[in-house]
């Protein structure tokens, strides 16, 4: 397939500038596995939205992930915590994500609400907590989770297969890392436009490309959104955009939508830097410069999430151990390597923290007290 028979997934034009030197670069699956590389990656010359091409090969690759799919794999299917601005403390993301959402707007105390691309219910038994006179359903690919999914209090039921299963109705519908894995976004907005309710509210979560570019090389990803690239999508879908947020979870995009009340109105494109005319580069780099700190070892890794695993399939059986902060993974091994807290790392080992620019700079700051050679990644 060529680059000029698929169309940007955002504005449609067919003008679509694929970026030589992704295909020599190692992936990740989203589940966080190594995967090899080969992927094609494009960017729209219209819109700037960064995509890859849904070739044949590209629905083959993310069929064979999907069925091999082992979610949070790294802390036994619990969710990742991640730093809750609010409290400053670590909690699970979709407890942030539910308290932001019911803090900016009024939810009765009983409705229906459905969670695509429910995995093992991490959304539903946030929001089952927050909001318990709630009937909650989900949509996943296939039913593994069922069981799990029905302990859950309040959970009515799990519709499979496609979106053509789910019935009308819902007061609120939330998709939380699933629009960047669609190859039709816009078909699948449409579709949950006609599932909501009069009045009803679309949460959307993805993440946000201009400040990660490790997304870039998750190979099941198709779309890769910047906040105005995903309000613009969803404009197109039909609805209307009350709220996009980059603060409620680090490096992620969350956004509120309702049907707008007329037909779908034409939404401006606007043109930009696309994210990978950076992204690629900066990535390169840092693989490069991480080999060359795995030179002298002990080595390490600084993580155990997609960034780390990328990293790790890209150095190979140069990595020694990894290095994680967070209790349920330090101790542990990750891909036969020893997990180390921060504290347990031999002195003088070398660590390389391989983080988005920002969360690495934090990190290096907080933990430069300690006898370890931190490596990190050059500015964006
Ligand atoms: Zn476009």
């Amino acid at each position: 397939m060529t680059t000029e028979s698929c169309v940007c997934v955002v504005c449609g034009s067919s003008h679509l500038v694929e970026r030589p030197g992704f295909a020599a670069l190692a992936r990740v699956t989203s589940d966080c596995r190594p995967f090899p590389a080969g992927g094609r990656l494009a960017a729209c010359a219209d819109c700037a939205m960064v995509q890859k091409l849904p070739t044949p090969l590209w629905h083959e690759e993310t069929a064979r992930i999907y069925r091999e799919y082992a979610i949070y794999h790294q802390s036994g299917g619990r969710e990742q915590a991640v730093l809750d601005a609010v409290t400053g403390r670590p909690r699970r993301r979709s407890q942030v994500i539910v308290d932001r959402l019911a803090a900016g707007v009024a939810l009765p105390a009983a409705g229906r609400m459905i969670d695509i691309g429910c995995g093992n219910g991490a959304m539903i038994s946030a929001f089952a907590e927050r909001l318990p006179g709630w009937s909650l359903s989900g949509f996943e690919i296939d039913s593994t989770h069922d069981e799990v999914l029905r302990a859950i209090p309040g959970f009515a039921r799990l519709y499979t297969g496609s979106l053509d299963a789910v019935p009308p109705g819902f007061d609120v519908i939330t998709m939380l890392h699933a629009l960047e894995h669609f190859a039709e976004p816009v078909a699948v907005l449409r579709d949950l436009h006609g599932k909501l309710a009069p009045g009803g509210l679309l949460l959307i979560q993805v993440p946000n490309a201009a400040l990660n570019p490790f997304d870039l090389m998750i190979a099941d990803h198709l779309s890769h959104f910047t906040p105005d690239s995903l309000a613009h999508l969803v404009g197109r879908a039909g609805f209307r955009v009350e709220s996009v947020a980059t603060d409620w979870v680090a490096k992620e995009i969350s956004l509120q939508a309702r049907p707008a009340a007329g037909p779908a109105t034409g939404v401006p494109v606007r043109a930009g830097r696309p994210v990978s005319d950076d992204g690629i580069a900066w990535l390169e780099t840092l693989v490069n410069d991480a080999g060359k700190a795995a030179q002298d070892q002990p080595f390490g890794l600084f993580g155990t999430s997609i960034a780390a695993t990328w990293l790790f399939g890209a150095l190979a059986d140069r990595v020694a151990f990894f290095v994680d902060e967070d209790p349920g993974r330090a101790g542990g091994t990750y891909f036969d390597r020893p997990v180390l807290a921060p504290e347990a790392v031999p002195a003088g080992a070398c660590v390389f923290l391989a983080l988005a620019p920002t969360v690495a700079d934090a990190i290096g700051r907080r933990l430069g007290h300690l006898p370890i050679r931190f490596f990190r990644p050059s500015a964006l």
